[in-house]
């Protein structure tokens, strides 16, 4: 995803592109312009289509094609570095109890999750799990436990686990479609908001997935 502020979209046409003149918008001036229309494109558009006047640019016919539309869709704070764990949690709330006017579906379903170590990765799980953030959402488990909670396990492969009972498992096509949907209701009241299917040197566009430029 690629934010382009005010200064740096050309005011007239999209300079760098050949996009067919049938797609270019006669209304050619947003505050800002967000490429790419996966989770953290369609989020952050519908985010600022509060306040400003966004398009939002998708060079695929379909929103969620690319590392959206193959996420294995779960939500675990222990995953990532340090920020993206605290981002991680701080969206937590968010994603449980959505405003029931952003969503009539459910994002999230309990899931839980293990991370499992070979006996020669047990120094580094012991490591991992040490880790204060870490530590407070899981718990230790012997192999025997691991094997309990997951059968498919083959005996003797691993020597421990951490599981983390609240992982979640999210539903990545509600989540994006309700941002999109935001996204788009914005755009209804004073502040337009357009999502387009803009080729950007990839071939010939077709209509948009759903889009009104
Ligand atoms: C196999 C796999 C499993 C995963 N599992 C998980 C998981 O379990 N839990 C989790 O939280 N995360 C998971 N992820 C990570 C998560 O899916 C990504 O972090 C997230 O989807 C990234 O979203 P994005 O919007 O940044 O990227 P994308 O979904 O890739 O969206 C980028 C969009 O930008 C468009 N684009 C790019 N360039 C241009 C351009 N020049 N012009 C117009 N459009 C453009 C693309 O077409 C695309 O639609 C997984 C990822 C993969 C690949």
């Amino acid at each position: 995803m690629v934010i382009l502020t005010r200064h740096s979209i050309p005011p007239v046409r999209y300079a760098h592109t050949k996009a067919p003149a049938s797609m270019v918008s006669t209304e050619t001036c947003y505050d800002v312009g967000v490429i790419g229309a996966g989770i953290a494109g369609a989020a952050l558009a519908a985010e600022l289509s509060c306040t400003h006047r966004v398009i939002l640019l998708e060079q695929e016919d379909q929103p969620g094609y690319h590392a959206t539309g193959r996420s294995a869709a779960v939500f675990t704070s222990i995953y990532g570095n340090e920020t993206v764990r605290a981002l991680t949690r701080a969206s937590r709330t968010q994603l449980l109890y959505p405003s029931p006017s952003f969503t009539d579906t459910p994002f999230v379903a309990p899931l839980g999750c293990m991370f499992i170590a070979r006996p020669d990765q047990l120094t580094q799980l012991a490591d991992f799990h040490s880790r204060p953030d870490i530590h407070a959402a899981t718990q230790w488990l012997d192999a025997a436990q691991a094997r309990h909670r997951c059968p498919l396990l083959r005996p003797g492969h691993i020597a421990a686990a951490v599981e983390e009972p609240d992982a979640l498992s999210i539903d990545v096509h509600a989540l994006q479609q309700a941002y999109l949907r935001q996204f788009r209701q914005q755009g209804g009241r004073s502040r337009p908001s357009r999502w387009c299917n803009f080729g950007c040197g990839r071939g010939p566009s077709s209509g948009g997935f759903g889009g009104d430029v």
